[in-house]
This record gives structure tokens, C-alpha cells and sequence, in this order.
């Protein structure tokens, strides 16, 4: 089994042990929390935090993006296998752009 798979598999089990999944939950509430923890990430390096609490909120993102990918049967590890090799296709910057 894959890395990612395995840990997709691991972070919705969680979630489902602690009581997360007890009830449907909606796909703009699950992205929204996605963004709140790269909000939390955001606000530390604001607050000079260290680079271990920075990286637990981006492990946070990480995690629901995960049990989202659970939740909804996505294969993640497929769907990134083919985004790097899309973007390893693309020209210099996607074609001059700024970001
Ligand atoms: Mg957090």
C-alpha cells in the first residue's frame, strides 16, 4: 500500500474513532476547516512561532485534506502522480506567469 493511501486511510480512521464522522458532514463546512488551518499556519509565522508549531499547522492541513480524501473515496495518491507529471510537462512558470 502507498504512503499516501496509507495515510489517508489512517487519518479518517481516526477521525471516525473520535467521533467526527458520527453524523454527514458537508463538503464546504470539511473546506473550510482546511483553510482554518492554513490560517493557524499564517498566524504563526505572524507570531514568530517556531518552525515545529508551523509545521504542526500545515500537518493539520494536511490531515483533513486526508480524511476528506477518506471520507469521499478520492485517490489522492493517484490524482498527485498525475498533477506531477502535469506540471513537470508544463514550460518555465506555466508560461511567464507572475505566481
Ligand atoms: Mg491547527
Amino acid at each position: 500500500m502507498s504512503t499516501v493511501k496509507k495515510l489517508v486511510d489512517v487519518s479518517h480512521q481516526i477521525a471516525k474513532e473520535k467521533g467526527w464522522w458520527d453524523d454527514e458532514r458537508n463538503d464546504a463546512e470539511l473546506i473550510a476547516l482546511m483553510h482554518s488551518e492554513l490560517s493557524e499556519a499564517l498566524e504563526a509565522m505572524r507570531n514568530h512561532a517556531t518552525q515545529e508549531d508551523i509545521a504542526e499547522e500545515l500537518a493539520d492541513c494536511c490531515i483533513r485534506i486526508f480524511d476528506y480524501c477518506g471520507a469521499r473515496g478520492i485517490d489522492l495518491q493517484k490524482a498527485i502522480r498525475a498533477k506531477i507529471k502535469k506540471n513537470r510537462s508544463r514550460p518555465y512558470r506555466h508560461g511567464n506567469k507572475k505566481f
